[in-house]
């Protein structure tokens, strides 16, 4: 099968949004993979009790990473200190194999050509898929971007409604008068810088009736 078609069908099975070797692991997890890692020198002692039992001391030598399976076992070894580069690149091989069921017989590994090309393959789609992935964050911040922009226009009718502005009949002030008048009031008649005094003004307190005109009597 199209390796591509099978990286899309693993990642959708296995919810992959971005790979890391950490989601890959969990996959991994989810078909019932155990991961153990080893450094082919000093190994601790449940992986020497393995290399032992299953006869892995010549993969540990060899490999950065291998899959054991059996009736009892589903392993998959990955040596230690791999870069998170280095852990994708052989996680994603492994899972080619396994996705593509090359274990079904037994144990480990190939030296069937074809077998490693479609895990070569299928780790080579799985890891530039990227672009895929690039395309979809992408999506989202222009979403997000969408998002604001309205909450921004929305801020902005509502900020515009709030500051609508409901004039006073017939009452005035100079600029910076603190006085509220009548239009024809002398002390304001002939000036220019004379505003319609707003009820937001009036109601404020800051403005008093000018006694010459007396507003609030009129
Ligand atoms: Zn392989
Ligand atoms: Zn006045």
């Amino acid at each position: 099968m199209n390796q591509k078609k099978q990286v899309a069908l693993f990642k959708k099975k296995h919810k992959i949004k971005v790979v890391s070797s950490k989601e890959l692991i969990r996959a991994l997890g989810d078909q019932g993979y155990t991961i153990i890692e080893y450094n082919g020198v000093k190994e601790n002692p449940n992986v020497e009790v393995l290399r032992e039992e299953l006869n892995l001391e010549i993969w540990m030598k060899q490999s950065r990473c291998f899959t054991y399976q059996d009736d009892k076992y589903r392993l998959l070894f990955v040596q230690e200190g791999l870069t998170e580069e280095e852990q994708q690149i052989v996680l994603s091989h492994e899972i080619g194999h396994i996705w593509n069921n090359h274990l079904s017989k037994g144990c480990v590994i190939g030296d069937d050509v074809f077998q490693e090309y479609e895990a070569n393959e299928f780790a080579h789609y799985l890891l530039t898929d990227r672009q895929g992935t690039i395309k979809r964050t992408r999506i989202v911040i222009i979403c997000i971007a969408l998002v604001m922009l309205l909450g921004t226009v929305v801020g902005v009718v509502l900020k515009n409604r709030h500051d609508e502005v409901v004039y006073t009949d017939n009452l005035y002030r100079t600029e910076s008068g603190t006085k509220y008048h009548v239009r024809d009031c002398i002390y304001i008649k002939d000036k220019n810088d004379v505003y319609r005094l707003t009820v937001e003004e009036f109601n404020s307190g800051k403005y008093e009736p000018c006694e010459a005109c007396k507003p609030d009597e009129r």
